[in-house]
């Protein structure tokens, strides 16, 4: 099965198996032979490492991780893939299929279960409709995962790589950059996928730190203001935040005064060390 990357070879298993892509499950399958190997090689697959895959498809990325890996553990939503699956991965020993949804299995325990004594990595080529949602929960959970290498839309990458302090920061931004260092690995086109979608995607990476980047007293106040801040983010983060956390103004003026926030300052100006102090603030 070294052909799976070769698109006649592709097409002719799904012609085999009778299989209709469903854009509502996200599956624009990679046909471009280069883009697995480069995302394998660089999402810290190697021995002693354990890697899990969301949305193995027909298994092009799989057979990549296994060949690098010490184990890959692939989650698959779509039943009918199960037994294309079953054909492409048969030579692969160290891969084990599971049939589900990515945002139900308990993935603490599948981790435990399945990766005892390994370090373990997340690689992907995500559905893009739960891109962001996949990615928040890796990170919410505080799964031990070294690093989380995906590819997700351009504009997806761009949104959860950018810089606070910068133009195309939102709420997603701050809170990667809490929990991980991202950074956008490489570019891939839209003909690079059967069926091709209509934008390009990009590889990002995303290294889990040991500790977030900031020190926060009340987790929960913090990602509130965040959300808070960004959901107006046209206006002064003193409106914004009075209204999304309905507290008064003299209250969140305060807090700014402590923080050293401008209160007419807008969201995408702050930097993740601002929010931090804000938030602090405010829950003092
Ligand atoms: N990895 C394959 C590739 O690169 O060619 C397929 C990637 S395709 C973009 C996304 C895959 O995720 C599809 O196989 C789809 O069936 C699967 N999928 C969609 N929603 C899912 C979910 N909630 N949980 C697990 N897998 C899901």
């Amino acid at each position: 099965m070294n052909e799976l990357s070769n698109i006649s070879v592709i097409r002719s298993i799904l012609e085999k198996h009778g299989f209709r892509f469903s854009k509502g499950l996200g599956q624009n399958f990679l046909v471009n032979p280069s883009v697995c190997p480069r995302m394998a090689e660089q999402c810290g697959a190697g021995p002693g490492v354990g890697v899990l895959e969301i949305g193995p498809g027909i298994g092009v990325l799989t057979r990549e991780l296994s060949a690098r890996a010490e184990k890959v553990v692939s989650i698959e939503l779509d039943d009918r893939l199960l037994p294309v699956l079953e054909e492409t991965l048969s030579d692969c020993e160290n891969v084990k299929v599971v049939h589900g949804d990515v945002m139900k299995v308990n993935l603490k325990e599948l981790l435990e279960n399945e990766f005892s004594g390994m370090e373990v990595v997340v690689c992907a080529n995500l559905p893009y409709y739960i891109t962001s949602p996949v990615i928040m929960r890796l990170l919410e959970e505080k799964l031990p995962l070294k690093a989380i290498t995906v590819m997700v839309q351009k504009e997806a990458a761009d949104r959860l790589c950018a810089l606070p302090g910068t133009r195309a920061c939102g709420a997603v931004s701050i809170s990667v950059r809490y929990y991980a260092e991202p950074e956008i690995l490489f570019q891939v086109s839209r003909g690079s996928f059967m069926p091709p979608p209509n934008v390009d995607s990009s590889v990002i990476r995303l290294r889990l730190r040991e500790q977030p980047a900031v020190e926060i007293q009340d987790e929960r106040l913090f990602f509130r203001l965040v959300k808070a801040a960004f959901g107006q983010r046209r206006k002064t983060i003193l409106n914004s935040v009075a209204s999304g956390l309905s507290v008064g103004k003299g209250t969140v003026e305060e807090a700014c005064r402590e923080a050293g926030v401008i209160p007419g300052a807008r969201a995408e100006q702050l930097t993740l060390e601002a929010f931090a102090s804000l938030a602090n603030a405010l829950s003092a």
